[in-house]
């Protein structure tokens, strides 16, 4: 088929673990993986074509880490469009390793898809969780259109997640959607988990 891609070639080594310089690596012929450091509430490619995925709670409420900080830059509407999603058990609107979608009001993407991740100590099966959260967070952003999506380090925050074997379940779970997105970008907030997950993706990808 033709497709247009970028170089196969157009990982700059020169730029791993420094800066916030963005890794390729190809899903398949036709699109890319991409590493790079950052805050994801800035994050956009297309703007209309665009989600970025909040590591959420199941309450859908607002909380630290990267859900306070999506929540603070998409202004008090997503709150609101948040507590529209139906419970599905009290105090419950996404259960573990689901996924639901907002607009994305004042963010630079229009929407936000929202998944919880395991707490790593707590799941009796984390690793099940966690793919589940990257697969059905996928899942929904192409029934929505969306093109070029990107992830944060979902339960590598306070859910306290290993990084190594967070990376792994990350990568491992996109790759089962290879055809279908322009670009699935992973936006990691600090140094030690862009190392990883570009080491990662260089041994799986
Ligand atoms: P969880 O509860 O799923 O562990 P956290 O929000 O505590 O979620 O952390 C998930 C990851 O998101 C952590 O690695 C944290 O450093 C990172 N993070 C926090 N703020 C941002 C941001 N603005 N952009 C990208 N990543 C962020």
């Amino acid at each position: 088929i033709g497709c247009r891609r970028r170089p196969k070639a157009s990982m700059d080594a020169g730029n791993e673990g420094r800066g916030n310089g963005a890794v390729r690596f190809p899903l398949s012929s036709c699109n890319d993986l991409v590493i790079q450091r950052g805050d994801i509430t800035k994050w956009f490619v297309n703007g209309s074509a665009d989600a970025i995925v909040n590591a959420a709670n199941e309450r859908m409420l607002g909380g630290g880490g990267v859900d306070g900080a999506v929540h603070r830059a998409a202004g008090p509407d997503l709150l609101q469009a948040c507590k529209n999603v139906p419970e599905v058990r009290p105090g419950v609107r996404c259960p573990t390793g689901e996924a639901r979608i907002t607009p994305g009001f004042s963010l630079p993407v229009s929407r936000v898809i929202h998944t919880v991740g395991p707490i790593y100590k707590a799941d009796s099966n984390p690793e099940a969780s966690l793919s589940n959260a990257y697969r059905n967070s996928l899942r929904v952003a192409k029934e929505n259109g969306i093109q070029y999506v990107a992830f944060p380090a979902i339960s590598c925050g306070v859910y306290g997640y290993p990084y190594e074997e967070a990376a792994t379940v990350s990568i491992s779970t996109t790759k089962e959607f290879a055809n279908d997105f322009k670009e699935v970008h992973f936006v990691l907030f600090d140094e030690d988990l862009y190392n990883v997950w570009s080491n990662k993706a260089k041994e799986l990808l």
